[in-house]
């Protein structure tokens, strides 16, 4: 059984761990289980959830829309009132069985619903897996502005289950490899060197991969749980990156831009900038510029495009009285958080991506 610790829940990998899961439930004697997943996951993940969990806790199933517009404030108080109206009480727990919109939005649900209730995570998104079920981050979007509202709460349980990743979309799967890259990037150079060519990557071991990006994942939010420090460079190309994911969120007419896609476009950008700011030798910036596009493509962006993108920027977190600060390298697996950048130089980011 390969189980990753934290200080505050344990990681499971692999089916025969709901076993684990039901237990913990049972002897909790929780007075019922909120099952939060979305309409996709509903159809796709919960027939292997329920079929391998033993638990003999009531519990209710509620569904929200799939993906990113879904994570906002009236999803939120639409589960709220049907925990209200299913008799959820402050000894009742949530399980999210969804990608990190499913986790994020229900972490948070339960982070706050009667001042807090227990909450057990199974993701089943490779991105759900590798990142956003690790760490306690819970939050939903605000007006397009990502992750605007949230808080650090613990999960109670994880349980990955790599069996997911069959039925989901190959993009999806993509956008979950771009954190894993991410991972490699900020923390461990031979991490980012196998994964670049994806082609020689072994996805019959995924579970391995998995494990791997949790436990850097881990590791560094272990260091710095609320972020006040060392865990902002988990936010390598997502300044950049959320901006550009935001806007595509907010303009109809704009094809869907996935997270972990806008991210891989951040990531370069900011590695761009990483060679201005703190010197990345410009081979290794075209390295990692031509593996993430060699796996992503390019997004082609007008220059009113980027105009808007910028104006995004305001709403990072990880700005200080206004100033953008990002998280740059000094090299793959070397990473500095809150380093100040101007509009300017990340317009230049944009130019040298779309050469
Ligand atoms: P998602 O939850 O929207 O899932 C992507 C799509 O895949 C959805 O349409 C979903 O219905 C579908 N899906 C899920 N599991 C499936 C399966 N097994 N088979 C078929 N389809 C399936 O998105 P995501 O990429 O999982 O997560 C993105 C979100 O995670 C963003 O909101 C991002 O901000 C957040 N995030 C959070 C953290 C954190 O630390 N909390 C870290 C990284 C990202």
């Amino acid at each position: 059984m390969i189980k990753v610790e934290t200080p505050d829940y344990p990681i499971y990998f692999g089916v025969e761990n709901y076993a684990v899961l039901g237990a913990y439930l049972n002897e909790k004697q929780y007075s019922k289980l909120l099952i939060l997943t979305d309409s996709t996951c509903n159809e796709l993940c919960l027939p292997h959830f329920l079929a391998h969990l033993p638990t003999t806790i009531p519990f209710e199933i509620v569904e929200i829309e799939p993906g990113e517009p879904a994570k906002n404030l009236a999803t939120c108080e639409g589960v709220w009132e049907a925990m209200l109206d299913l008799g959820l009480d402050r000894h009742s727990a949530v399980i999210t069985v969804g990608g990190g919109v499913v986790s994020d939005l229900g972490g948070f649900v339960a982070s706050v619903y009667m001042r807090g209730i227990d909450c057990f995570v199974v993701p089943t998104t490779l991105l759900a897996m590798v990142d956003a079920s690790v760490g306690g981050k819970t939050g939903i979007d605000l007006q397009g502005a990502k992750n605007c509202i949230g808080s650090f709460t613990m999960p109670k349980m994880v349980i990955i289950d790599a069996v997911y990743l069959e039925t989901l979309d190959p993009r999806e799967l993509k956008s979950g490899y771009a954190e894993m890259l991410k991972h490699g990037l900020i923390y461990d150079l031979s991490y980012f060197n196998h994964l670049k060519d994806i082609a020689q990557v072994d996805f019959g071991d995924i579970e391995t991969l998995i494990c791997h990006s949790v436990v850097i994942k881990n590791q560094i939010v272990q260091d710095d749980p609320k972020e006040a420090g060392v865990r902002k460079i988990l936010n390598f190309g997502h300044t950049v990156g959320h901006a550009i994911e935001s806007y595509y969120l907010s303009n109809p007419i704009k094809e869907r831009m996935l997270h972990g896609e806008a991210i891989a476009i951040g990531m370069i950008i900011e590695a761009y900038i990483s060679t201005v700011i703190l010197g990345l030798n410009s081979v290794v910036y075209q390295e990692i510029k031509e593996s993430i596009q060699y796996i992503y493509g390019k997004e082609i962006f007008s220059e009113a495009d980027v105009e808007e993108i910028l104006t995004w920027l305001k709403f990072d977190k990880k700005n200080r009285a206004g100033e953008i600060r990002m998280v740059l390298l000094s090299n793959i697996g070397a990473a500095f958080y809150d380093q100040e950048v101007s509009k300017d130089l990340i317009l230049k980011g944009f130019e040298d991506y779309l050469k």
